[in-house]
């Protein structure tokens, strides 16, 4: 390695301070330049490695004579400095790229989820599994740590070259569709494709096929031996492979009838009862499909695998269910920022539901809905600065609408509309932004004005 060579980091998130200390590690010069403020414990974590770092510009001079780029994510291609440093032909990758071309060198196995819905709770279950049937396992990507900074952990055990240490590491890696774009050479020995649907088109020049191409990606270094899980159903999956021919990967497709009677069936072979799994609908069961046939072709035991299965706690504000009170269920949904995941979150509804609904709208179809609505929806609640598209559009239903603008108005309007056996789901289908930070904030927001409203008597008498 050359320890001349000049890295330039543009953005200081999670994977911008991941691969700044990575390759500060590895002994390259850093520089990283964020046009935002830098968030104080990033700051401090560049300071502490000496790292040279500027916040709030792009100073071209100090970018424009890197060897290499290391782009995150959230650049897009049309930003200024991104302009400059193509026409200067400096050559620009993710930090994926980075942390796998050092990852490789420890011996670390990659296996990468990515679609536009489920990826967190496949990737924290696949952990899941993973960690109780034993392995050497580590979780990050998109959600969590950087990949980056999972690799560095390696190279700060000083054991690098000492196989009997790291062979198994095995790395499991949540990966968004702007990640996979800055890879090359990244290759999964295991990659997972849950779904597409329309989602974040605004940087797809609105079109579908540069978005599925963009997830199609995460099996583009893939070799025989390799496994491509993919979902089996889904439409716009199935068009894009009839269309190209994809890596010599081995193919498994989770189809459609794999959930019979209360257990997950693969193949003849295994069958996986999830009774006591927390994780409900049948998005979830697909889910947990995956994970599965992942977990086994990486050689957990399937009894460990169902007592994960049994044990595994979903991620916080997916059909998370809050409370029951006076008979009625609460659940926050509020990860559910586009129209697909709302549409799954209807389908696992089983009585009559209060559905919360609103925010900042992406250029939502609300079409796929209303058969979902018509039957199980009882009365919608609106959250948002600006409700007229939504109940321009569900007017036709005739369902009782009421307008709110914060979450204690919202749980206060469904709290009046419920009924003991009803269900009151905060389920989005739009982001967070024109009233909260960001999807957390509104799902803690939600869950806070529930447990409020458990305590106080003389509200929840109203029903
Ligand atoms: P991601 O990380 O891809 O955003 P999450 O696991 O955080 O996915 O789930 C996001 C939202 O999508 C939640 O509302 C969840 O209920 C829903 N969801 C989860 N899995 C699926 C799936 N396979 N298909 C459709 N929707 C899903």
């Amino acid at each position: 390695m050359s320890t001349t060579k000049r890295i330039v980091i543009l953005g200081a998130g999670e994977s911008g301070t991941g691969a700044a200390l990575l390759a500060k590690r590895l002994g390259y010069g850093v520089f990283v330049s964020d046009k935002s403020p830098i968030k104080p414990e990033y700051r401090t974590e560049l300071e502490t490695a000496g790292i040279e770092y500027e916040a709030g510009q792009h100073t071209l001079d100090k970018i424009l004579n890197a060897s290499e780029i290391i782009k995150s994510p959230g650049i897009p291609e049309k930003a200024e400095v991104m302009q400059a440093i193509r026409a200067r032909g400096i050559p620009v990758i993710g930090e994926i790229e980075f942390a796998a071309r050092w990852s490789v060198k420890t011996g670390g196995t990659i296996v990468a989820i990515t679609g536009s819905n489920g990826k967190t709770t496949t990737t924290g279950l696949l952990y899941h599994l993973l960690q109780t049937a034993g392995l050497n396992v580590a979780v990050g990507g998109n959600i969590g740590h950087a990949f980056a900074r999972l690799v560095l952990e390696d190279y700060n055990t000083g054991n690098i070259g000492v196989k009997a240490v790291l062979q198994n590491r095995v790395f499991v890696l949540e990966v968004s569709s702007f990640q996979l774009e800055d890879i090359e050479k990244f290759r999964p020995r295991i990659a997972v494709l849950l779904n597409i649907t329309p989602d974040h088109l605004d940087r797809y020049d609105y079109q579908l096929e540069n978005y599925a191409r963009a997830k199609f990606r995460i099996t583009k270094n893939q070799r025989r031996g390799d496994v491509f899980i993919f979902n089996g159903a889904d439409p716009v999956l199935q068009d894009y492979m009839v269309r190209h021919t994809l890596a010599p990967a081995k193919k498994v497709a989770v189809r459609r009838g794999f959930y019979k009677n209360g257990f997950i069936h693969i193949g003849k072979q295994y069958a996986f009862d999830m009774a006591h799994s927390k994780l409900r609908g049948p998005h979830n069961m697909f889910n947990a499909a995956c994970a599965i046939r992942a977990a086994l072709t990486l050689g957990a035991d399937p009894a460990n695998i169902q007592k994960g299965l049994n044990t595994f706690e979903p991620p916080a504000h997916r059909l998370e269910v809050v409370a029951t009170i006076n008979g009625v269920t609460w659940i926050n949904d509020s990860k559910a920022t586009n129209v697909d995941a709302v549409f799954y979150a209807l389908q696992a509804m089983d009585t009559p539901t209060i559905w919360i609904v609103g925010g900042q709208d992406k250029g939502n179809d609300y079409a796929p809905l209303l058969p979902l609505v018509k039957k199980k929806v009882k009365a919608i609640v609106c959250m948002g600065v600006d409700n007229s598209k939504i109940i321009e559009f569900f007017r036709k239903t005739n369902k009782p609408i009421i307008e709110t603008r914060s979450a204690g108005e919202a749980v206060e309007q469904a709290a009046r509309l419920s009924a003991s056996g009803d269900t009151v789901l905060l389920s989005p289908a739009c982001a967070s932004f024109d009233l909260f930070k960001n999807y957390e904030d509104r799902g803690e927001q939600f869950k806070a004005s529930v447990t409020l409203k458990n305590n106080k008597p003389c509200l929840s008498a109203t029903k």
